[in-house]
């Protein structure tokens, strides 16, 4: 506790944050009290908000953080220059401290957004002091020193922030005849909806929400965050497999950042997009269906016959993953002494997709066993 009311503060972000709030608070709705908006700055405000949320997510986050994919120069000069925009620090800052989140998720003294301690801090309290666990380390992003896009946004950030904020807005502003109002909608509210929409990610999307995928970090997923958020609602997927380039894998999953990657790879704009294979979801989900399962059956009283039912699917479970292993195992090593047969390695992913299938049925069967067991614990 003292540790953390001794760090000294940190001026600029603590003014930026205040001002712009503030500003978004009061003079927002005044001015348009006092003497309204047009649609067409509500219309800059959306547009502005969305290129700048989506160079946050699909730039600094997907493809920078965690080379989900690669990324054309063009689009990685639009995301530079919109990730500026947005206000959330360099690229080089932004991704070598989200690195950090990742590989020390939840730990104190390490993570620099750790929600262990508290919302306030996950949300925006890190950035207000100079906290130990947060100072800048570039040790581990030297792939993004390599990026001269990266070091030229790094290098002139300040430049290109006031250029992308305020030159941007008041020309807007100058060109449609007003310049105050452009400047409120497009400039100060777009950011700050801007702001707090990406640390509602470090804060309630590791607080609230559900966890299919792994109970062994705070990383939830939230479908409304998600909406919110152009897609990284789904945080909990996104923590344990982080070199996805989807968050939310469902075809019916709000996910706008996966289909603008995905469209800029039929553009010809994005390319190696990286997904983790279905077997290794289902393995996930099965773990923790099992997981749920055992947790609920210790605290019943009649429990042997269902614990029989479980451990049968346990050992079926434990089956179908020592074979996928074997297939992964002849698959690597028949590709690198470029012996497999073409016919062997069809029958290889015919196997693997059948044990996708059964690993499907079985979280289905744990399912309805789960719902049974609570229709009736006592008589079984
Ligand atoms: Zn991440
Ligand atoms: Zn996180």
């Amino acid at each position: 506790m003292n540790a953390v009311s001794e760090a000294p503060r940190v001026w600029v972000t603590t003014i930026l944050f205040a001002t712009t709030a503030l500003a978004a608070l009061i003079l927002v709705p005044l001015y348009g009290l006092l003497v309204g908006y047009h649609w067409y700055q509500w219309l800059a405000f959306a547009v502005y908000g969305a290129l700048c949320g989506l160079s946050i997510t699909a730039g600094y986050h997907r493809l920078w953080s965690h080379r989900t994919y690669e990324a054309h120069w063009s689009l990685r000069l639009l995301f530079a220059l919109f990730g500026a925009a947005a206000l959330q620090n360099s690229v080089l800052v932004w991704g070598s401290s989200h690195r950090r989140h990742h590989r020390h998720v939840d730990d104190n003294d390490q993570d620099p957004y750790s929600a262990r301690r508290g919302f306030w801090f996950s949300h925006i309290g890190w950035m207000l002091r100079d906290y130990p666990s947060g100072r800048e380390n570039f040790e581990n992003a030297k792939d993004l020193q390599r990026d001269k896009i990266v070091m030229w946004q790094h290098n002139h950030y300040i430049a290109i922030t006031l250029a992308m904020n305020v030159g941007l807005t008041f020309l807007l502003g100058w060109v449609t005849g007003d310049i105050i109002g452009m400047m409120l909608l497009a400039g100060i509210l777009r950011i700050v909806v801007n702001h707090h929409t990406t640390f509602f990610i470090n804060s309630l999307a590791h607080m609230w929400g559900r966890r299919p995928y792994t109970d062994e970090n705070t990383a939830r997923d939230n479908d409304l965050l998600a909406f919110f958020t152009f897609g990284e609602g789904y945080h909990n997927y996104h923590h344990i497999f982080q070199t996805d380039y989807r968050n939310g894998i469902r075809w019916y999953h709000w996910d706008p950042t996966k289909w603008l990657i995905r469209s800029a790879s039929w553009l010809g704009l994005a390319r190696n997009l990286k997904t983790v294979s279905d077997i290794r979801i289902q393995r996930a989900m099965l773990t923790m269906q099992f997981k749920r399962a055992e947790q609920k059956l210790q605290g019943s009283t009649h429990k042997e016959s269902w614990r029989e039912l479980l451990e049968k699917e346990a050992q079926e479970f434990s089956a179908a993953l020592g074979e996928w292993k074997e297939l992964q195992s002849r698959r690597y090593e028949n590709a690198r002494e470029r012996l497999l047969a073409r016919w062997e390695s069809a029958a290889i992913r015919t196997r693997v997709k059948e044990l996708e299938y059964s690993l499907k049925m079985q979280r289905k069967r744990l399912q309805i066993m789960m719902e049974q067991f609570h229709l009736c614990p006592a008589t079984a």
